[in-house]
C-alpha cells in the first residue's frame, strides 16, 4: 500500500466496493452513557445485539471514508463505544482502526462485510467530542479520516498489540460492583471490603497498593471476578511531579490587565472568542495565568498552543512556576515515550495544564476549560505537510464544539484574526502600554543606499553598537539568513553553486566546509578551485549570520558575541545556555536569524538593527508585507524590556516603501488597516478563501496534465453550481519550480465565501481521488493555505 495522503482508495480494497442497497441508512450511535448499560450483578457476553449491527471504521492508513465491518464475535454491544480501537481485516492483511459510528444498515452487500477481529480498548482511546473535532477537522481540510484520528493518538497506538495505558496491572470495580448492595455479599468480609476499596478508586488500584490494604488473600478476589463484580485494568504510576509553588501570585495586574482579565471571566465559562491584542512586553503571558488559574481551581484543564515550544524556554518555566500542576508539555522533538505520558496525562484527566505544539490542539482534554492561543499569527500553528490544518482556527473551532473561552494573543495579529475581531466575531482586548511601565521602543529607518558598510552595518549604526555596548548594555543584531553566505561564485567565469535538485542557490557554510541547499538538504563537500572552469578565484557574495559573526569579532574584538540560529543551536541544550549567557550579561552583542524574535524576553537589549529585510519587502506571496511587518515588530520588541528604554534601527534601501512607512509612523495597527484594505481591494483572504491544489513529479508535464484535468472536473462541477461563485486559476509551476528533483504545480481555487468552497471541494476531492496516479504523481490539497510557494 503506498502511504501518500492524496492516496485513493481502490488499492486493496476492492472486495468492499459493491453495489449500494439503495435503502436510507439509519444510524444508531450507542453513548457512551447508554441507559441500558448493564446493571445486574452479571453482565452476560452471550447477550448478543437484537439487530447486526454494522460497525463503521477508520482505518489507521491514508484512505478517505469509513468502511463497514460486523461486530466480533462473543462481544457485548455496551462494548462498542464509538472512539475505540478495533483491529480489522483489511484487503490481504489486517489494520488497527477506530470505530467512528454505529450503523443498523450498511451501504455495502451485508453478506459480503467481514468481522472485526478484536476490540482492542476496553474504553474508548477518543471520546464523543475528540472525534466530533476531528471529524470536523478532516471534513473541512479534506483529508482522510483515519490518518486524522491517528495522528491525534500516540503513534504506539498504531499498533495491535500496544495497550492503550501504560502502567502495571490493577483491578478495580465494574458497573455491576458498583451498584451492588454490599448487603448481597453477606458475610463474606474480606470480598466487602475489597469491594468498597476499589469502589473509592474509580481508576482502579494497582494489586500491589490494594493487597496493602486488604490482605493478600486472593481467593476473595478470585470470587469477586467470577461474579463480575471486579475486573482487571492498568493503573498508572502516580503522577510524580507534583511541583512545587514558588510563587502562585505575580505582580499586581496593570489596569489593561486586570480589565482584559474581568472581561474572559464576565463571559463566562461558555465560548467566547477573544483576541488579546498586546503590544510585546505588555503582559499577556500574566493575563493566561491568572485566567488558568481560575480554570485550574474550578477543575478543569487548560490548554496552551504555541507555535514552537523549543524557542521558549521562558514560558514554559513561567507557566510551571506559578500554575498548580501536574502539566503536559507535548511536541513533536519529545522522545516517543514521553510524548506518550504527556498524551495519557492530559487524556485521563490529570493533567491541570497542556502546553504543546500544534497537534496538541486534537489531545483529549475530558475536564478542558479554556484554551490559549500565543503568538496566533505565526505560521507554524498550520500544519504544513500531510494533515494540514492550522492549530489556531481548530483551536476555536473546538472552544466552540466543547463550549468554552478562547484567547488568541498577539502583539502582530494576523490580518484574519483582526478581520474576525473587526466583523465581531471575537471580542478584541487590548494591553496598549508595557508591564512594569517600561518604555515601547522607537523604530527609526537608516537609509544605507551608498554607504560604506561592513560587516553588513552601516556607520551610523556600527557607532550606536559602541554607544550602547559602551554604555553597559546589550545591542541585538537580525540577519534572517543563516550559513555563511548566500552565493559562492567564481569571478572568472561566472559559475554559482546551485542545487542539482531544485531551483535554489546553495548556501555556503565555511565552517563545515559545505555548499548546502536549505531546500531539500543536499550539500556537497567546498570545491577549491571552479567546478566549471578551474580558476581558483571563487568568490562569496552577501551575507550570513555566520560570516556576520566572523567580521563582527573583527570589528568588534572587544565585544563579546553569541550566536542564535537553527546552526548554533543544534546542539541539544546549546540555546538554553546561550540564552542564560546572555540573562547573565556575559554577552554584550547578540546576532541571530528569527529564532530571536519568538518570545524571548532580553532585559539588557537597549539596541535591536536590523540589517537586511528589503528581500522580503518584494517577495511574490500575498502574505510577504504581512510576515515582515510582524517580524521587524517581534524582533523591535525584544528591546527595551525592564526600565531602559530601547531604540530599533532599520536598514534599508527603500525608505520610501509604503509599508515601511506606515509601520514607522502608525505602527503595526496602522499597518494592518492599510494592509487589510489592499486585500479588499485585491479579493485576498480575509475576504475570500482559498484551497490550492499542489501536485508533483519527476517530470513537469505529469502534474501539469494532471491539474488540467482537475480544473475540466472542477470548471464541469461549476456549470452545474454557477452560485458557488468559486474561481479556478489556471495550472501554474510553483514560485520554486523544481524542489528535491521533483517538477512542482499548483491550482488555485478561490471564493468570497467559505460555504461555496467547501461545497465544491466535497464533491472535487471525491473525483479527485478516483483519478489514475501515473508518472510518480503526487497531489494534494491544502485549504487556507498559508504559503503559496
Ligand atoms: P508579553 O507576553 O505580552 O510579551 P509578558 O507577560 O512576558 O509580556 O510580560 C513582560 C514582562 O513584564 C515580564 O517580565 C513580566 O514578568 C512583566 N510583567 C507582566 N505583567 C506585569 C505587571 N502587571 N507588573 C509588573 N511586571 C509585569
Ligand atoms: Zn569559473
Ligand atoms: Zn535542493
Amino acid at each position: 500500500m503506498i502511504h501518500t495522503v492524496s492516496g485513493c482508495a481502490s488499492v486493496a480494497v476492492s472486495w468492499r466496493v459493491v453495489p449500494h442497497w439503495g435503502r436510507p441508512r439509519r444510524r444508531t450511535t450507542i453513548s457512551p452513557l447508554a441507559a441500558d448499560a448493564p446493571t445486574g450483578p452479571l453482565p452476560s457476553l452471550a447477550a448478543a445485539p437484537p439487530v447486526p449491527l454494522i460497525l463503521r471504521v477508520a482505518i489507521a492508513a491514508p484512505l478517505a471514508g469509513l468502511f463497514d465491518y460486523l461486530p466480533p464475535a462473543q462481544t457485548a454491544p455496551d462494548g462498542l463505544i464509538p472512539g475505540v480501537r478495533l483491529l480489522v481485516p483489511f484487503g490481504r492483511g489486517r489494520r488497527v482502526g477506530i470505530l467512528v459510528e454505529t450503523a443498523v444498515d450498511s451501504d455495502q452487500d451485508a453478506a459480503r462485510l467481514k468481522s472485526v477481529i478484536a476490540q482492542l480498548d476496553p474504553v474508548p482511546v477518543l471520546a464523543a467530542v475528540d472525534l466530533s473535532l476531528i471529524r470536523w477537522a478532516a471534513d473541512y481540510y479534506r483529508q482522510p479520516l483515519g490518518e486524522a484520528l491517528f495522528s491525534a493518538l500516540p503513534v504506539r497506538l498504531r499498533r495491535p498489540d500496544a495497550p492503550l495505558e501504560e502502567g502495571g496491572p490493577g483491578l478495580r470495580a465494574t458497573a455491576a460492583g458498583c451498584t451492588l448492595d454490599l448487603a448481597e455479599l453477606g458475610r463474606a468480609a474480606s470480598q466487602r471490603r475489597i469491594l468498597e476499596v476499589l469502589r473509592a478508586a474509580p481508576a482502579g488500584l494497582a494489586t500491589g497498593v490494594l493487597k496493602a490494604q486488604v490482605g493478600s488473600a486472593t481467593a476473595p478476589l478470585k470470587v469477586l471476578r467470577e461474579r463480575g463484580l471486579i475486573e482487571p485494568c492498568r493503573v498508572l504510576p502516580a503522577e510524580c511531579d507534583t511541583p512545587v509553588i514558588p510563587d502562585p501570585t505575580g505582580p499586581d495586574l496593570s489596569p489593561e490587565q486586570a480589565q482584559a482579565v474581568a472581561a474572559v471571566r464576565s463571559a463566562g465559562a461558555g465560548f467566547t472568542a477573544f483576541l488579546l491584542d498586546g503590544v510585546t512586553g505588555s503582559g499577556k503571558t500574566e493575563v493566561y495565568i491568572r485566567l488558568i488559574q481560575e480554570v485550574i481551581a474550578a477543575g478543569r484543564q487548560a490548554l496552551v498552543l504555541v507555535p514552537e515550544i523549543g524557542l521558549t524556554p521562558q514560558l514554559r518555566t513561567r507557566l510551571e512556576q506559578r500554575l498548580p500542576g501536574p502539566h503536559a508539555v507535548l511536541h513533536s522533538a519529545l522522545p516517543e515515550a514521553e510524548r506518550e505520558r504527556a498524551w495519557h496525562s492530559a487524556a485521563g484527566g490529570r493533567a491541570t495544564l497542556v502546553l504543546g505544539t500544534r497537534s496538541a490542539c486534537f489531545v483529549p482534554l475530558p475536564r478542558l476549560g479554556l484554551i490559549i492561543v500565543d503568538e496566533e499569527h505565526d505560521a507554524s500553528l498550520k500544519q504544513q505537510d500531510g494533515f494540514r490544518y492550522s492549530a489556531r482556527d481548530l483551536a476555536v473551532r473546538r472552544a466552540q464544539q466543547v463550549g468554552c473561552p478562547v484567547i488568541l494573543g498577539s502583539a502582530t495579529p494576523s490580518l484574519e484574526t483582526l478581520h474576525n475581531a473587526r466583523a465581531g466575531r471575537y471580542r478584541r482586548l487590548r494591553l496598549s502600554v508595557r508591564a512594569g511601565g517600561a518604555a515601547a521602543p522607537a523604530i527609526a529607518l537608516l537609509d544605507i543606499r551608498g554607504q560604506a558598510m561592513s560587516a553588513g552595518l552601516s556607520p551610523r549604526l556600527r557607532e550606536q553598537v559602541e554607544l550602547h555596548t559602551a554604555a553597559g548594555n546589550q545591542v541585538l543584531l537580525f540577519l534572517n539568513r543563516r550559513g555563511y553566505a548566500p552565493v559562492l561564485t567564481c569571478h572568472d567565469c561566472g559559475w554559482v553553486g546551485a542545487c542539482p535538485h531544485c531551483d535554489a542557490r546553495l548556501t555556503l557554510h565555511l565552517r563545515l566546509h559545505r555548499l548546502w541547499c536549505h531546500h531539500c538538504g543536499w550539500f556537497q563537500l567546498l570545491p577549491s578551485t571552479c567546478p566549471g572552469c578551474q580558476s581558483s578565484d571563487l568568490r562569496r557574495l552577501g551575507l550570513g549570520t555566520e560570516r556576520l559573526e566572523e567580521e563582527l569579532r573583527e570589528i568588534f574584538p572587544h565585544l563579546s558575541l553569541a550566536r542564535i540560529d537553527r546552526d548554533s543551536t543544534r546542539r541539544k541544550g546549546e540555546l538554553d545556555r546561550l540564552l542564560a549567557l546572555i540573562r547573565q550579561r556575559e554577552v554584550q552583542l547578540l546576532l541571530g536569524t528569527q529564532m530571536l524574535a519568538k518570545g524571548h524576553d532580553f532585559p539588557g537589549v537597549t539596541l535591536v538593527g536590523i540589517l537586511d529585510l528589503d528581500q522580503s519587502l518584494y517577495a511574490a506571496d500575498f502574505r510577504a508585507p504581512e510576515r515582515t511587518a510582524q517580524l521587524i515588530v517581534q524582533v523591535a520588541g525584544r528591546a527595551g524590556r525592564a526600565q531602559r528604554p530601547g531604540r530599533v534601527v532599520l536598514q534599508t534601501r527603500h525608505p520610501e516603501h509604503p509599508l515601511l512607512k506606515s509601520l514607522i509612523t502608525s505602527g503595526y495597527p496602522g499597518f494592518a488597516e492599510l494592509a487589510l484594505a489592499e486585500r479588499e481591494a485585491a479579493g485576498l483572504p480575509p475576504y475570500a478563501h482559498l484551497a490550492l491544489l499542489r501536485a508533483d513529479a519527476p517530470d513537469l508535464q505529469v502534474p501539469m496534465d494532471f491539474l488540467q484535468q482537475a480544473r475540466g472536473l472542477a470548471m464541469a462541477l461549476l456549470v452545474d453550481q454557477p452560485g458557488l461563485r468559486v474561481q479556478v486559476s489556471s495550472p501554474v509551476p510553483a514560485p520554486m519550480e523544481r524542489r528535491a528533483g521533483r517538477y512542482r504545480t499548483q491550482l488555485l481555487l478561490e471564493c468570497p465565501g467559505r460555504p461555496g468552497l467547501q461545497t465544491l471541494l466535497a464533491a472535487w476531492v471525491a473525483q479527485l481521488r478516483t483519478l489514475p496516479r501515473n508518472g510518480g504523481l503526487r497531489w494534494s490539497l491544502d485549504v487556507d493555505p498559508q504559503d503559496l510557494t
